[in-house]
């Protein structure tokens, strides 16, 4: 009899579409075999410094910008101890165009500390993982799973709408289970000795024909068995908040401003404000400051008075 993969909602399954285990793994390892996607930290044998760096650039950046950086990236850092060895302004420099500079200050301050602690070698374990600057528990987990082939299910927002579509009937495309939820039901789904491929065949899966706003139920290997199979209906479009000044998101300035710290040694903040905003009036000053401070305090720039540079 094949192992049921169970959800407390039963009341609310469509009772002719319950997922079995043994099923789901045969399909989507079946589907995975000729759809799979090929990405440089991908290749094999892998390089657990390609994974990890990949990882990093991963976290806030779609997959293809991540690819072209993530070439540049390793031409001018080839290995662990090219970037570890590295001055932390040539390391901004590199990240050049990925935005979220304080990843790059992670990445680096990771290299150090995994030769200084770990003798170089990126540890599979993850607790080990979590003690490196920037790695949280799914940092950890991907890298241990694509890595080094660890059984570790990675809940990414692929992997939890994937799961929370096949496992309960929604309604809407913008209706997820609880990442708890999922990630309870990714652990039972994980096959042994199959971390890897299973973790990023659903990955796939979930941005190739399970997709966000369009998915392509007809398509899809899962859809005799799932529960939300020809179900979702459109969400409605929810603009984002996030904090502006002169109605451009803060992220943006970060970025525009180390992007001019890049192309000169120094500035002041009445200069970077002149060059920012046309004027170097005190509110804009003052708003500079703030965000200057914010800056250095993620190792991101130096501020010395009203001078900024790269981090040496
Ligand atoms: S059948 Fe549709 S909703 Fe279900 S996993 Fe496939 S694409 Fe997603």
């Amino acid at each position: 009899m094949e192992e049921k993969c169970g959800t407390t909602n039963a009341k609310a399954l469509r009772e002719d579409r319950k997922p079995s285990v043994v099923w789901l793994r045969q399909r989507l390892r079946r589907w995975y075999q000729s759809h799979r996607r090929m990405f440089r930290w991908r290749t094999e044998p892998r390089d657990p410094y390609v994974v990890l760096v990949a990882e990093v650039m991963l976290q806030q950046t779609q997959v293809w910008r991540v690819e072209p950086a993530l070439e540049r990236f390793l031409e001018r850092f080839p290995t662990l101890e090219h970037l570890a060895r590295a001055a932390r302004r040539d390391v901004l420099v590199a990240w050049q165009g990925l935005g979220y500079n304080r990843r790059a200050v992670h990445l680096h301050e990771s290299a150090r500390a995994i030769v200084a602690r770990f003798g170089g070698v990126i540890p599979a374990d993850l607790v080990q993982l979590r003690t490196l600057p920037g790695i949280g528990d799914y940092t950890a987990r991907a890298i241990a799973a694509f890595a080094y082939g660890k059984d570790v299910a990675v809940v990414d927002v692929n992997i939890q709408r994937v799961l929370s579509r096949v496992f309960f009937p929604l309604q809407s495309q913008a209706e997820q289970m609880p990442i708890e939820t999922v990630r309870r039901i990714a652990e039972q789904l994980l096959p042994r000795g199959g971390g890897r491929w299973w973790n990023e065949a659903l990955m796939d899966l979930g941005s190739l024909v399970c997709t966000k706003r369009s998915p392509r139920c007809t398509e899809c290997p899962l859809r005799r068995r799932c529960q939300s199979a020809g179900m979702l209906q459109p969400a409605e479009q929810q603009a984002k908040e996030e904090p502006c000044y002169r109605n451009v998101p803060r992220r943006l300035w970060r970025g525009r401003l180390v992007e001019l710290l890049r192309q000169r040694s120094s500035c002041t903040l009445a200069e970077i404000a002149e060059l920012l905003f046309g004027s170097a009036a005190a509110d804009d000053v003052a708003w500079l400051r703030n965000l200057a401070d914010q800056m250095a305090s993620d190792g991101v720039v130096c501020r010395d008075g009203e001078r900024l540079e790269l981090p040496p």
